[in-house]
């Protein structure tokens, strides 16, 4: 998607500290980190958000969530728990149309959200 930052970072336009890659999926540090683990999990193939899913094969679907399961054991993050976010619009503050996942760990987090 022309003009789309995360698609310009999975395209290696520009650049990111990746955390993870494989040939459907693109893990790397949040340039803003809430936690001290702090990643973005993207799809390399573009879609706006988690409501346009069903663009995506099960195959693509199920990668999305194996890389989180993955990071989650390399990063120790299993251990004491951590967060996995996907802001969804206006209202969630959703600030770029390309799906995301937040991976956040390493800290307490509050329930219910802010
Ligand atoms: P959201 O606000 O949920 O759409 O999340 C977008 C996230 O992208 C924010 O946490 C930003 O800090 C992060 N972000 C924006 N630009 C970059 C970038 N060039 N590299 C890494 N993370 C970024
Ligand atoms: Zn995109």
């Amino acid at each position: 998607m022309e003009n789309c930052l995360f698609c310009k970072i999975a395209n290696k336009e520009i650049n990111s500290e990746i955390i993870y890659e494989n040939d459907k999926v693109l893990v790397f540090k949040d340039i803003n980190p809430q936690a001290p683990v702090h990643l973005l999990l993207i799809p390399k193939k573009h879609i706006s958000s988690i409501v346009e899913i069903e663009e995506f094969d099960s195959d693509e679907i199920t990668e999305l969530f194996k890389a989180i399961s993955k990071i989650s054991k390399d990063l120790e993050l299993d251990r004491s728990g951590f967060r996995v976010v996907t802001n969804t619009g206006a209202s969630a503050g959703q600030s770029v149309s390309h799906l995301h996942f937040h991976i956040l760990g390493k800290r307490n987090f509050n329930w219910p959200p802010g």
